[in-house]
């Protein structure tokens, strides 16, 4: 690595890290495609929310510990991660962490920018499970157990100019 060259977290050189950034979304896009077409959006939909929230409290468990970071803080770090991660730039519009409530901004998706032309409402939906899985993760480690849900509520492929997360607490029977 040359002199003044940023190295990123995983020690990949920024051009290195770039490309291989961009080959992963591309094939993650092209998968995600794929399946949708062969499974239709509800069941397809399902899968991903559930892995997607199995996946974020994983991320949670290890990067609590590792940065020493709860609550908010642990929270933004992932929206800067996923950021990172060329999904689009994420940011948190507002929360309320002790009732399992936040929104999640987010600019630029490429789920959006993806679609040739026109397309259907909550392009982004595959995003969803993260944040409530995030959200869960952060209250049971508060000791305050939270059951959350997240959907999209608004989405730059209907013509907004940014997508909305709403993450909203379960109503229990
Ligand atoms: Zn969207």
């Amino acid at each position: 690595m040359s002199a003044g060259q940023d190295q990123d977290d995983d020690g990949c050189a920024e051009a290195e890290y770039e490309s291989i950034r961009l080959a992963a979304r591309s094939f993650c896009l092209d998968t995600l495609q794929d399946l949708e077409t062969g499974m239709g959006d509800e069941s397809y939909g399902d899968i991903l929310y559930h892995a997607s929230y199995k996946s974020a409290r994983h991320w949670c468990e290890k990067e609590a510990f590792a940065h020493g970071l709860a609550g908010v803080e642990l929270f933004e770090h992932y929206l800067e991660r996923l950021s990172a991660r060329g999904w689009g730039r994420f940011s948190l519009a507002e929360a309320d962490f002790r009732t399992g409530t936040a929104d999640v901004r987010l600019d630029h998706s490429t789920l959006v920018l993806s679609q040739a032309e026109a397309c259907a409402a909550r392009t982004c939906y595959m995003f969803a499970g993260w944040f409530a899985g995030m959200m869960d993760w952060i209250g049971e480690n508060a000791g305050k157990p939270l059951s959350t849900i997240c959907c999209e509520t608004q989405c730059g492929a209907d013509g907004f100019d940014h997508c909305i997360f709403a993450i909203r607490p379960r109503l229990l029977n």
